[in-house]
């Protein structure tokens, strides 16, 4: 029955896609620029569909911009430029060239090459066997072991928030529907972190595994602060609970202040003054249940800034994929 229904919308998908728009935020990256888009246009030009290449440049201080510019003057109509004008970041500039794309499919990846261009045909054929959202798998990755464990323990916590299974969400080599792409381009919260935004959308996911090469150029473009920063919009774009563990903590600190106060009374009926020290402990016994109080107050206040978060983002409730039955 499922495999029915599913080669079933394989079928209508497929037929849907005339168009592949694959989108690349780009910061500085001149040293890769001109491989990048060689590779891709290569690719491009051996799909059965057409397709346009979307370079967004996020504010480069390198010739990176005026690169993207001659490619776009060169190849017209298959490369366009989208120059910001000035860095926001990974994710705000692949919404800006999500925002820019016209095609069926989208496909993300990233300028410094360590996504094969050359794998995306894989996605694609995924895409049109009707998944909406198809992330990928970095076999082997080449990234230094400090970043592959961090990343590992990322992947897990995503996966115990979201529920989604979804393997690799530090890859961004993914390709999704048009309707997810309108999806995410209707969530206008600042912080996103656009995997995730795509599978809190996705009917039906699936992953692909792809390989990955060393950085070809210099380092990442991510400082340290970038990348703390990051994972706070990752953890933030998923999940209101830390605000929650607030409200948790200071309960329980209330309620050991409070046992705890009640403990040093009775020692101090039983052993007297002088074993309390003049009165000392209960004044820290009630310090704990102010601290504990006051904590409770905050975590109450995180509850309502939680509410506020949700309803500043303003994300759709839901996102119809179909109407059928009503003529047009
Ligand atoms: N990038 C960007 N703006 C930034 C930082 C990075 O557009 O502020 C781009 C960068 O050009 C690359 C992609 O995002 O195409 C991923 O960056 P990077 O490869 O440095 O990240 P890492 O591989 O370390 O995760
Ligand atoms: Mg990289």
């Amino acid at each position: 029955m499922t495999t029915d229904f599913k080669s079933d919308t394989a079928k209508s998908t497929a037929a849907e896609i005339s168009l592949i728009s694959m989108v690349i935020p780009v910061y500085n990256e001149e040293a890769n620029l001109t491989e990048l888009i060689n590779r891709c246009v290569a690719v491009g030009d051996a799909l059965a569909f057409d397709y346009e290449l979307i370079l967004v440049d996020d504010g480069s201080a390198d010739s990176s911009a005026q690169m993207i510019q001659q490619a776009a003057e060169d190849k017209q109509g298959k490369v366009v430029g989208v120059l910001l004008n000035r860095n926001y970041g990974q994710h705000a500039a692949v919404m800006a060239g999500l925002a820019q794309s016209r095609g069926d499919v989208v496909v993300t990846l990233d300028a410094d090459l360590q996504n094969p261009p050359e794998e995306i045909p894989k996605l694609i054929e995924k895409s049109a066997q009707g998944f909406d959202v198809v992330g990928s798998v970095r076999m082997n990755r080449k990234d230094s072991f400090f970043r592959r464990t961090a990343s590992k323990i990322i992947n897990k916590a995503v996966q115990k928030a979201t529920g989604v299974m979804m393997t690799d969400y530090g890859c961004m080599l993914r390709a999704y529907h048009r309707n997810i792409v309108n999806a995410m381009l209707q969530c206008h919260e600042r912080s996103t972190f656009i995997p995730v935004l795509a599978n809190t959308f996705a009917r039906q996911p699936c992953e692909v595994p792809v390989a990955h090469a060393g950085r070809s150029q210099d380092e990442t473009k991510y400082s340290i602060m970038k990348l703390i920063n990051l994972q706070f919009d990752l953890l933030t774009s998923m999940t209101t609970f830390p605000l929650r563990l607030l409200s948790i903590l200071g309960g329980l600190l209330a309620l050991a202040g409070f046992a705890f106060s009640i403990v040093l009374l009775v020692t101090r009926l039983v052993y007297g003054a002088a074993w309390a020290g003049e009165g000392v402990f209960t004044v820290f016994a009630i310090l704990f249940i102010f601290i504990g109080v006051q904590l409770l107050a905050m975590g109450l206040l995180g509850e309502y800034i939680g509410r506020i978060y949700h309803d500043v983002r303003a994300r759709p409730r839901y996102f119809i994929h179909k109407v059928v039955g009503i003529s047009e």
